[in-house]
């Protein structure tokens, strides 16, 4: 779990519990249950590294260390929440709510807190969420039609990003723009790793068209493919569009504060 990562589309992850329970079909080779299970063979400890126990990690002191460099460099990064769990996993409940309060401490890091629990979110906001903390995107997976409920979930939540993951993309999602209403990115990659199932390009452009269409944000992470950050390319271009200008975001911080 190292805290810088290879996931294209930001720039580090921070896991304060790890493990999960499937609940969808893009789950099926979710890589955390791939990683444990390695881990489970090399150390022999089958308890520590059961990827289905949700355990807290020892990583909690890391959002305020990189806030501190964030905030010296006068920057703002973007942070993966969850990348080896759930944010939003009933199994941490007890212990979101220091979680939520490490995010407002925040204001470098922008939580990227993407869910398949998408019917819990609502429900667990904090207090004072309001209209949403200014340093969190909210996001759903959606990896194929049976899943679209997830988005209602997220168009009824204020937040001051809204995202989509479709990764792994298994089929045409055949959107329509009053499902993505309200979203302001679209993240569209195939499965990767041993097993991978396809994704026809097709799906992705419709995505794309979609998106250009309703002023989304557009990313295209990668192809099927046997390993991860393969064939980043879409018809020979790469789409790496985000929802906020991250280097505006950062000076009207510096601004806010002086
Ligand atoms: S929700 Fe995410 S972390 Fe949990 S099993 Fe599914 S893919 Fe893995």
């Amino acid at each position: 779990m190292a805290d810088t990562t290879a996931i294209s589309w930001t720039k580090r992850t921070w896991n304060p519990w790890r493990g999960c329970t499937k609940v969808s079909s893009g789950c099926d080779h979710c890589y955390m249950f791939t990683a444990q299970h390695k881990r489970q063979q090399q150390t022999g400890n089958f308890e520590l590294w059961n990827p289905e126990i949700v355990q807290r990690t020892k990583t909690w002191g890391d959002p305020l260390r990189w806030q501190r460099l964030a905030e010296k460099a006068g920057i703002i990064e973007t942070v993966f929440t969850c990348s080896w769990s759930d944010w939003f996993h009933n199994k941490a409940d007890d212990w979101r709510a220091e979680a939520w309060e490490l995010v407002r401490r925040c204001p470098n890091l922008h939580f990227q807190i993407l869910t398949k629990r998408a019917e819990r979110m609502a429900r667990h906001l904090p207090p004072d969420w309001g209209d949403g903390y200014p340093n969190v995107w909210l996001g759903v997976s959606v990896e194929s039609q049976k899943y679209k409920w997830r988005l209602d979930y997220l168009r009824k939540c204020p937040a001051r990003v809204r995202f989509v993951s479709a990764e792994p993309l298994l089929e045409d999602l055949e959107l329509t723009p009053d499902q993505v209403a309200g979203i302001h990115q679209i993240i569209v990659g195939g499965e990767s790793g041993p097993g991978y199932r396809p994704m026809d390009h097709a799906w992705a452009r419709k995505i794309l068209a979609l998106c250009r269409q309703q002023g989304i944000a557009f990313f295209f992470k990668q192809s099927a493919a046997p390993r991860t950050e393969m064939g980043t390319r879409l018809d020979d271009r790469e789409y790496q569009e985000y929802p906020l200008d991250l280097v505006a975001e950062a000076k009207a911080l510096q601004t806010n504060l002086c």
